[in-house]
């Protein structure tokens, strides 16, 4: 197992007033014991590359497109975000598939873009609440899995992120127990797929991380860290998620 991850998603927020957010979090976290790894909107990622120099926390842009370059009018390439300092690339996101109308082969063709420029692909998954309460929780992510990661999936090129769509920036967290559930699946279906290796593959949670439920969740079996939106945007509210994973350590 790789060390665990603590990613932020900025998603549409955060202009150059920002950037002293991530100023406040490479002081704070010179020597973490965790990777760190912010996700700012594309226009505000190489100003923070280059304001984080040569700290261990890591930039990562949200979507890529799936092909290197071309007549694709307002996309980035996964090479462009290497390009400009991202390590990592947040692809299928729940937001992303419900309003760019991303199918799993989307994000998997995505996925091994991403993996050709040499990113880490955190491939987000999850279901809807009508999926939840129809009980295909199980069949449904364990579809996504199938379909979303390619084949060249690894511990070093990939990361899984487990983001129930009801539970996003909703305040609203599925129980311990749920969330076990899921995780538990996702492990298996990896090493069912990939082998002993899968075990290296990271598993985050995503949906309504706060400072306040951090700790319980980072205590829950193959959940590797947490994927966290609302709560990245302030060092205030993210420096304590990254405690409480170096906590559970
Ligand atoms: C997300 O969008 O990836 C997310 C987890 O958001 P939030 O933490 O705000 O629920």
């Amino acid at each position: 197992m790789g060390r665990k991850l603590v990613a932020g998603n900025w998603k549409m927020n955060g202009t150059n007033a920002d950037l002293k957010e991530i100023e406040a979090l490479g002081i704070a976290w010179a020597a973490p014991r965790v990777d760190i790894v912010i996700c700012p909107p594309a226009t505000l990622l190489s100003r923070m590359a280059f304001s984080l120099g040569g700290q261990p926390i890591r930039v990562g842009g949200q979507d890529c497109h799936a092909k290197e370059s071309g007549a694709h009018t307002g996309d980035i390439s996964a090479e462009m975000l290497k390009d400009a300092g991202a390590r990592y690339v947040i692809l299928g996101h729940s937001e992303r598939r419900a309003d760019h109308g991303e199918s799993d082969a989307m994000v998997r063709a995505k996925a091994e873009a991403a993996h050709k420029a040499g990113l880490t692909a955190i491939i987000c998954l999850g279901e809807s609440l009508a999926q939840r309460e129809a009980g295909e929780t199980l069949d449904v992510v364990g579809g996504q899995l199938a379909a979303s990661l390619p084949d060249g999936a690894t511990a070093a090129n990939t990361v899984v992120a487990y983001e129930p769509i009801w539970a996003i920036g909703t305040g609203k967290v599925p129980s311990l127990e749920q969330i076990a559930e899921v995780h538990g699946a996702l492990r298996a279906g990896l090493k069912e797929r990939f082998g002993e290796d899968a075990e290296g593959i990271r598993l985050l949670y995503g949906g309504s991380v706060k400072p306040d439920n951090a700790a319980e969740i980072f205590g829950v079996e193959n959940v590797d860290g947490a994927l966290v939106g609302g709560a990245s945007l302030k060092s205030t509210d993210f420096s304590p998620i990254i405690s409480a994973l170096e906590s559970s350590l």
